[in-house]
């Protein structure tokens, strides 16, 4: 008779480990079956905001555009819808040239868009022919001004302007401006265009601002 209570604490022992175990079991499973959840229903939502969002971000970044250099940009593309400034050329054409280094350490700041000599070049964007303009290392320049008065666009090594196109024109996408060369420091028949765009703060000192890289607003355009 001894044993019979000895028997029964330890079965009364084990039923409250099994029934504490149970417990702490249903405690702790429980959140996992609703993180799964969750992390299925993140991966849901992130996708349909994210290209809805981006016009969003894009309309609203403008008022903000001059400050960071670094979004200048991703708040270019809501702004401003470039074309290919030289007539043919698509943008599965385009080399990234941005980057490359220069003379006296400089870097490119720019695009070279290659072209046979006297292809058209294009207005990238509506706006006012600032400045034609002839320099050593730049040959036949033109400096335009955005529309919004915000942005330059350079175009150099040209081989010469558009008939009858001067100082103060304002010219529509698209027009031709001028045409592809290899003057300035080019190199004698590598036809090109060098173009660069820079914002600038104040448009009367058109060759000072940050530079923005072309390439990846071309290689977005659709024509
Ligand atoms: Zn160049």
């Amino acid at each position: 008779m001894g044993m019979r209570p000895a028997f029964l604490r330890v079965l009364i022992c084990v039923i409250w480990i099994v029934i504490i175990g149970l417990v702490w079991l249903a405690l702790t499973q429980r959140p996992l079956p609703q993180q799964p959840l969750q992390t299925q229903i993140t991966p849901i939502e992130l996708p349909t905001p994210g290209p809805a969002a981006t016009p969003v971000a894009a309309a609203a970044a403008p008022e903000s555009a001059p400050t960071p250099a670094t979004d200048s940009t991703a708040n270019f593309v809501g702004q401003v819808e470039l074309i290919i400034p030289v007539a043919g050329v698509r943008p599965d054409q385009l080399i990234d040239t941005y980057d490359d280094a220069r003379s006296e350490g400089r870097l490119h700041d720019a695009i070279d868009i290659m072209a046979p000599a006297g292809t058209p070049v294009l207005a990238a964007t509506p706006g006012k022919i600032l400045r034609l303009f002839h320099s050593d290392k730049g040959g036949i320049t033109i400096y335009q001004l955005s529309a919004d008065e915000k942005t330059v666009y350079y175009y150099a090594h040209l081989q010469g302007y558009a008939p009858g196109l001067s100082e103060g024109n304002v010219v529509r996408r698209g027009d031709v401006i001028a045409y592809v060369g290899d003057t300035g420091n080019a190199g004698v028949g590598n036809y090109h265009l060098h173009f660069s765009i820079t914002a600038v703060s104040d448009p009367k000192r058109y060759w000072e601002g940050t530079n923005i890289n072309p390439y990846p607003l071309l290689r977005s355009t659709v024509r």
